[in-house]
């Protein structure tokens, strides 16, 4: 089979592989879709390859990995030691990308990403979802629910289901007003999440067309960061006191900083946004208004399969998300077309 293998300097190729074979305790996903998350364009723009799995935190050998780590799609076929109650023959699943010791107690928790054994992020030091088969431990899987499709379920395995563990470390509720900064994918997902949970959200972005389907997603207002002060917006918003509650999805420096100011005394500052560094004036942007803040990443199993069933019992519209879809042929094209658009998301389909 060929999978997508990122080369760095914005190139890549759809490289031969063997079809993956199930070891004990694995199954074959035989993939329907797999989506393009912001934190590939860190390999894909990387310098030379592997830079970008190290730079992300990642470790690992650099590959030649099968990119992709949104990957949705059914069970084709189980290793020795997989019940079929397990994962029974074509059932509907997504797959939560990270594989840890399986032991330890974050393992355990359905938390392999924070195994100190050392992990394998799929699409990225392990093989991943842009390719039309692969092979996972059958503790990754989490169910997709009927009501949902594979896209959707692509879009919740990492970017969606990211914005979703970040509303819920900032306990966000129909109580608050919310500054979601960067309207991206995790941006917009976080924007129409924090909507359904009933919350005020003000959308900051510097692009037109993000800021418009931030409003079509249920943000009350939007907020252009290159053409006015962002805080003194935001605190015009909120009668001169700060917003509750603020995430930043975009990594930018500045928007975390912005995001702290912005915040009203005993608020919550979320970050998810990937890399970079940000520099605080700790005491007047955070001690002298008893700021919480929560660093985010990814989400568990459990998680996974909350926000599945929350987007159906919701209604939130992540269809609209998906904006691009593309076959693996057209990977080049996709990726060239996600390093320089300015909205939606993308998501490779298979048949
Ligand atoms: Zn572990
Ligand atoms: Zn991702």
């Amino acid at each position: 089979m060929r999978g997508v293998v990122f080369l760095g300097e914005r190139e890549l190729e759809l490289r031969d592989f063997p079809d993956p074979r199930p070891g004990p305790g694995e199954v074959v996903l035989a993939m329907k879709a797999s989506g393009m998350c912001g934190s590939d364009l860190h390999p894909y723009r990387a310098s030379r390859r592997g830079g970008a799995a190290q730079s992300l935190g990642l470790g690992g050998s650099g590959g030649p990995h099968i990119a992709g780590h949104e990957p949705c799609g059914v069970v084709a076929e189980r290793g020795p030691g997989v019940l079929e109650a397990d994962a029974p023959t074509g059932a509907r699943v997504m797959n939560h990308h990270y594989k840890g010791c399986g032991h330890c107690k974050h393992c355990r928790a359905g938390w392999a990403q924070l195994c100190p054994r050392g992990i394998v992020v799929y699409g990225m030091t392990g093989h991943g979802g842009h390719a039309p088969h692969m092979v996972v431990p059958v503790s990754t899987l989490v169910p997709l629910p009927e009501e949902l499709s594979f896209e959707e379920g692509a879009a919740i395995s990492c970017g969606t289901g990211t914005a979703y563990q970040a509303l819920r470390r900032l306990d966000i509720s129909g109580r608050d007003t919310l500054a979601v900064f960067g309207q991206g994918p995790v941006g917009l997902s976080a924007t129409m999440l924090g909507a359904a949970m009933g919350a005020r959200i003000i959308a900051v972005d510097v692009g037109r067309e993000r800021r418009e389907l931030a409003q079509m997603f249920g943000a009350d207002a939007v907020v252009d960061p290159a053409a006015t002060d962002v805080i003194a917006a935001l605190k015009a918003l909120t009668d001169g006191e700060g917003v509750d509650a603020a995430l930043d999805c975009s990594g930018s420096p500045d928007a975390r900083v912005a995001a702290a100011r912005a915040t009203r005394t005993w608020g919550r500052v979320g970050f998810v946004g990937e890399g970079n560094q940000v520099t605080f004036d700790v005491s007047p942007d955070l001690l002298r208004r008893q700021l919480t803040l929560h660093a985010s990443w990814t989400f568990s199993t459990l998680l996974q399969e909350e926000c599945a069933r929350f987007v159906v019992k919701r209604r939130v519209p992540l269809k609209r998300l998906l904006t691009h879809r593309f076959q693996l042929s057209q990977a080049a094209d996709a990726y060239r077309l996600f390093d320089t658009q300015t909205t939606g998301k993308g998501v490779f389909v298979f048949d």
